[in-house]
């Protein structure tokens, strides 16, 4: 694995919790020689991963929309901050340049970012590893919700399997370099 997207909070969260995750993940990936692909803010746990990947002689790619620039407060000692027009092209360009995607806590913004992610694996658009980093429990009611969809038939158990959680980022990281990803969706007719 050469390149990891992170998606996560452009909060900091309500816990320090948060924050130590961000670190570890970033000293995780600089162990393993993994650059870090982000969306390029300086603020929350996005900026806390990009530090910590930064402060430990690492590289992070920042991919950031031209109009969110001011408002999100782009890093500016990054090892390269891409500009991009649109949303739609800052995932696209993650997407393309990443072999893994991880979702630390976030809130409205991750989960849409990750869950384009996921979608795109059980269509068969990629064959990337999707997890999500389960600091506090933070996800465990997503995990939760993944469940009632399995039960309420919405979604097969093997993409609810694909999705890997674990609360150590060493660990996911472990997982990540062993994954084979599922066959694709098939549909009841
Ligand atoms: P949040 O988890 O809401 O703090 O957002 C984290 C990141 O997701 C930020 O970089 C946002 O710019 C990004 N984001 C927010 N909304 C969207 C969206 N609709 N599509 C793609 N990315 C988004």
């Amino acid at each position: 694995m050469k390149r990891i997207a992170v998606f996560c909070g452009s909060s900091k969260g309500a816990s320090d919790e948060y924050m130590k995750a961000a670190e570890q993940l970033g000293k995780d990936l600089v162990e393993r020689d993994i650059a870090l692909v982000y969306g390029g803010a300086s603020v929350g746990v996005m900026g806390t991963v990009a530090n910590s990947v930064l402060q430990n002689g690492g590289q992070a790619i920042g991919i950031m929309p031209r109009f969110l620039d001011e408002r999100e407060i782009s890093h500016k000692a990054l090892t390269d901050l891409i500009i991009v027009e649109t949303m739609h092209e800052r995932k696209a360009k993650m997407a393309e340049m990443v072999d893994g995607f991880i979702a630390l806590p976030g809130g409205a913004g991750t989960m849409e970012e990750f869950f384009e992610a996921l979608t795109w694996a059980q269509i068969g658009l990629h064959q990337k590893p999707c997890g999500l980093l389960n600091t506090n429990q933070y996800y465990s009611p997503l995990v939760d919700f993944f469940t009632h969809m399995v039960n309420e038939q919405f979604m097969q158990q093997r993409y609810k399997e694909m999705v890997m959680v674990e609360e150590n980022s060493g660990k996911l990281l472990d997982r990540f370099e062993r994954y084979v990803a599922p066959g694709l969706k098939t549909y009841e007719r």
